[in-house]
Formats: C-alpha cells, structure tokens, sequence
C-alpha cells in the first residue's frame, strides 16, 4: 500500500505524540518525537552549564554542535523508540520541569534546528513516518500529503500535562505547569526561525472535548481519504 507523511503541529500538550503514537502503530509506520530531540539538546546544554537562569551561552552551544549527536533506538521490551543523547539513554531524563523550562529557548536557535531538521528529514526519506512538532508541516515535511495542527484550551492542555507529570512521580504545582506551557508556547510561536504556526494546507483539529479514541478515528478518516 502507498505510504505517506504525516505531520502533526500544534501547541504544547494538545496530545500530539498520543495521537502520533495510535496513527503510527496502526499503519505500522515509524513514528518520531521531534520535541524530544530539542529536549535532547536542552539537557546536553543544562549538562554543561550552559543554561545559568534562563540564560543560553548561545556561542558556546553552537560550537558544541558537532558533539551532540541524538539518536533513536527501539526498545523491544516497550516496544517503542527511546532517545539517547551521544550513546546515554535521555528518554526520562528529558521530561523534568528543568528541561522543559529551557528547551524552547535553546530551539530560538537556528543552528540547532538546522543540525535537527536534516536529521527529521533524513527519517522520513522514505515516508512511512508520523512526527509531531512546531514546524514539522511548515518546515521539515512541507509536502507531507496529511498535516494536522492542534489546539485545546490551555487550562485543558495544563491539566493534561499536570496528570501526566503527576503520575511519574513528579512534585510540580498546577500553577508552575500551566506557566510552563503558556511561556513555551509564546517562545515558540514568537521566535524568528520556523516559528509555530498552521500551515494553509493543515487540518485544524481542537480537542477540547474529544476523547483519544473520538479523535483517533476523525483521524483515521482523513488518513484513509489519503491512502
Ligand atoms: O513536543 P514537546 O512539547 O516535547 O517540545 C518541546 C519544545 O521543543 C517545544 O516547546 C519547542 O520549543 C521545541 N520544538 C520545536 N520544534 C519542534 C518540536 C519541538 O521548536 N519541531
């Protein structure tokens, strides 16, 4: 059967990577986190001090750019993909406060997305592939033949969030996610490079009051109009 690209945009905790995750294990196509390599390369910087108060050494981290290498490798125990960060496993370390609270100011800079969209647009060479990001429709797969941007309410989307940290184990205050959410959205949609926007061809879908498999099939339906 013919395969085809799928990118999937929106703001933050609009369930994305869960819709990304259903599509992808449907179609049995490759699915990638592309959120999860800007965390990556935020922790990388975290790591080396180059992130003191909200503040990005923005020479030093380009200049490090060689040595960060990001990769996937399947995990055939969780039967899903994981990120490692120059060899070491991340997939976990990359989902604290701490990262989130720097990632989108490290992906302002356009020397860190360039090293990264060539690694997406390597991924999806074949197609077969199902990414979800910021500029995945607009930037990294402009021709992908089905683009969903999401929205919901942002008190939804905290709260989403907020569970789900919750649930890991994490000690966060509603409060701190939900400011969380609304600076990384106001960084992403405001920065020069590739900024978050729907592209003119994407299908808006809002979640506000859908559940996983309401959406997963209103998909489903749009993925079978373009197979
Ligand atoms: O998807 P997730 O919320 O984990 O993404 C973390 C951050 O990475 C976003 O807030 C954004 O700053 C950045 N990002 C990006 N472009 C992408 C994916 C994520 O700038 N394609």
């Amino acid at each position: 059967m013919k395969k085809i690209t799928i990118a999937i945009d929106g703001f933050s905790s609009t369930g994305k990577s869960t819709l990304a995750k259903q599509l992808a294990q449907k179609l049995q196509y490759v699915y990638v986190d592309s959120g999860a390599m800007y965390r990556a390369v935020a922790l990388y910087a975290l790591n080396h001090k180059l992130i003191i108060d909200k503040k990005l050494n923005k020479e030093i981290l380009i200049s490090h750019l060689p040595e960060i290498k990001v990769s996937f490798r399947y995990n055939e125990l969780l039967k899903a993909s994981e990120i490692y960060l120059n060899g070491d496993n991340v997939n976990t370390a990359i989902r604290t406060m701490e990262v989130s609270n720097s990632v989108s100011i490290v992906a302002t800079v356009p020397e860190v997305r360039q090293q990264l969209v060539e690694l997406q647009q390597e991924m999806g060479a074949h197609k077969g592939i199902v990414m979800d990001g910021r500029d995945i429709g607009t930037v990294v797969f402009p021709d992908a033949e089905l683009k969903l941007f999401m929205t919901a309410s942002a008190d939804t989307r905290a709260q989403r969030r907020y569970d789900e940290l919750i649930e890991s184990g994490a000690e966060v205050t509603y409060q701190a996610v939900l400011e969380n959410i609304t600076s990384r959205d106001h960084i992403d949609s405001t920065r020069e490079d590739s900024p978050l926007f729907k592209a003119d061809d994407a299908i808006g879908i809002d979640n506000s009051n859908l559940n996983k498999e309401q959406q997963f099939e209103k998909v489903m339906k749009l993925v079978k109009s373009k197979l």
